[in-house]
C-alpha cells in the first residue's frame, strides 16, 4: 500500500468548548416524533410496516411515478442497482473519480472493476466527452458486447454521480449509453431535489440510487432507495435484498441474497423528512445565495455555481481558491484554520484513482479532479444554519484569503 500525504490525513486539534458550526447536520423539524411514536405504539418497528410502503410510494411518486424499493443504505442501493444491471465478476463500470467512495466500493462488491473518469472544470461532474472518447476509440464491439481493448473486459454500465447537489450533464451520457447498449445508473445520493433541464434528478436514467444518511438533504437516520421505471427490476430488487427468498413458507432460496431492507422506524423518519424536502432544498439554496453574494466580491475565490441547465440543491455549498489576484492561500491551510475554530469545512474527496482502496484501476484523465480536489472546500450547509453562523463562515474565509500579507 502506498502512503502518501493524501492517505494519512489526521484530525487537527480543536478548540475545547465553544460554538461549533457543523458541516451538514440533520434537521428534524416535522412529524418525525409523531411517526416514530406510532411505530412503537403499534409494534411495527422492523422491515415490514406501513411507513416502509408509504416511504416507497412517496419517493416513487415524487420521482414521476417510478417504482421505489427502500433499502438499508445508499451503498446497498448502489450494489443492488449494479446487480439489476447485470454487472458481475470481471466486468467494468464507468464512474467519476471525483466522488465519495461508495459507488466505487459497490462496483467492487459485484466483482467488477471501476474505470474512473475525470471531471469537467465547470461543474466538477463526470465529463461525458471522456466517456464518449473511451467508448469510441478505446473499446471494440463483439456480438453486441462492448470490450475495453486495454483490459479485454466487458463494459456494462455507466454510473454518473450527481455530486454536491448538482446534476451531471446527462443528455450526452444517455446518448452514448444508448448507442452502446449500456445501462445507466444515477447515484443521486447527494442530489435529491435537483433538476437537469427541468427534469428531476433520479428520473433521468434506467435506475437511480438515493441515500437517507444523516448528512443528506433528507434523512431516515440511515437508509437508501433503488428507483426504476421497470417493474421487473423493482421486483427483483425486493427479492435480492430480502435474502432471495423464493418460498417464504418452506424457506427455499435459489440464489445468494442480501439482508438490505429498511426498517419501519427508519421509514417513519424518512416519511416525515420527505414532507420537508422542498423546504430543505430552499433553505440550502438560501444559504448558497448568501455565501455567493459575499464570495463573489473576493478576488481569490470562486463560488461553486450551478450551470445554466441545472437547478442545484446546494446540498453542500463549496468554494474554490483561485490563483488569480495577488494573494493566494492554500486550501489545507484555510481548512485547518477553520476547523480549529470549530467551523466544520470539508475538502472534496481524494480522487478515487489515487485511492489505496482502488489501486491499479483504470482512469481516463484525472488531472482536473486532482486540481479541483486541491483547491475546493465545502462550507457548512445545514438546513438550520443560523444566518449569524453563515456570517461567521464568510468572515473567516475572507480574513484568511483577502487580508493576508
Ligand atoms: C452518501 C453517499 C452514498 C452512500 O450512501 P450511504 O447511505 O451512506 O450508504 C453514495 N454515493 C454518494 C455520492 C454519497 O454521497
Amino acid at each position: 500500500m502506498t502512503t502518501s500525504p493524501e492517505s494519512t490525513m489526521s484530525e487537527e486539534p480543536r478548540k475545547e468548548g465553544g460554538h461549533v458550526i457543523p458541516l451538514a447536520e440533520p434537521h428534524l423539524g416535522g412529524n418525525e416524533w409523531a411517526y416514530l411514536k406510532e411505530c412503537v405504539e403499534t409494534n411495527w418497528v422492523s422491515s415490514a410496516g406501513s411507513f416502509v410502503d408509504q416511504f416507497e410510494a412517496t419517493v416513487g411518486d415524487y420521482l414521476g411515478g417510478r417504482h421505489a424499493v427502500a433499502l438499508a443504505s445508499g451503498t446497498a442501493a448502489l450494489h443492488t442497482a449494479l446487480l439489476l444491471a447485470g454487472v458481475g465478476r470481471g466486468d467494468e463500470v464507468l464512474l467519476p473519480t471525483l466522488t465519495f467512495i461508495a459507488p466505487a466500493n459497490a462496483v467492487r462488491y459485484t466483482g467488477a472493476h471501476p474505470v474512473f473518469v475525470d471531471c469537467e472544470p465547470e461543474t466538477w461532474q463526470m465529463d461525458p466527452a471522456l466517456v464518449a472518447e473511451f467508448l469510441e476509440e478505446r473499446c471494440r464491439r463483439e456480438d453486441g458486447e462492448v470490450i475495453n481493448e486495454a483490459t479485454g473486459r466487458h463494459v456494462r454500465a455507466i454510473l454518473p454521480v450527481h455530486i454536491l447537489g448538482h446534476p451531471c450533464d446527462m443528455d450526452p451520457l444517455l446518448d452514448i449509453a444508448e448507442d452502446y447498449d449500456l445501462v445507466v445508473i444515477e447515484d443521486a445520493a447527494e442530489s435529491l431535489g435537483a433538476e437537469y433541464k427541468g427534469r428531476k434528478v433520479g428520473t433521468l436514467a434506467d435506475i437511480a440510487c438515493l441515500s437517507f444518511n444523516g448528512n443528506k438533504t433528507v434523512t431516515a437516520g440511515g437508509g437508501g432507495m433503488v428507483v426504476t421505471d421497470r417493474k421487473s427490476w423493482a421486483d427483483r430488487a425486493r427479492y435480492l435484498t430480502t435474502q432471495a427468498k423464493h418460498d417464504d413458507v418452506e424457506y427455499i432460496h435459489n440464489e445468494i441474497g442480501y439482508n438490505y431492507r429498511l426498517t419501519n422506524l427508519q421509514a417513519a423518519v424518512g416519511c416525515a423528512q420527505m414532507e420537508e424536502l422542498n423546504t430543505h432544498v430552499e433553505a440550502k439554496r438560501e444559504i448558497a445565495s448568501h455565501y455567493r453574494r459575499e464570495i463573489e466580491a473576493m478576488e481569490t475565490l470562486d463560488f461553486f455555481e450551478e450551470a445554466n441547465w441545472a437547478r442545484s440543491t446546494y446540498w453542500l455549498s463549496a468554494i474554490q481558491l483561485t490563483s488569480q489576484g495577488k494573494k493566494s492561500v492554500d486550501r489545507r491551510e484555510l481548512q485547518s484554520h477553520m476547523r480549529k475554530e470549530n467551523v466544520h469545512v470539508r475538502p472534496l474527496w481524494q480522487p478515487l484513482h489515487k485511492s489505496p482502496a482502488h489501486e491499479n484501476s483504470m482512469v481516463l484523465g484525472g488531472a482536473m479532479a486532482q486540481a479541483t480536489r486541491n483547491t475546493a472546500l465545502c462550507l457548512p450547509s445545514s438546513v438550520g444554519l443560523a444566518s449569524r453562523d453563515q456570517e461567521t463562515v464568510i468572515e473567516m474565509v475572507g480574513q484568511k484569503t483577502e487580508n493576508r500579507n
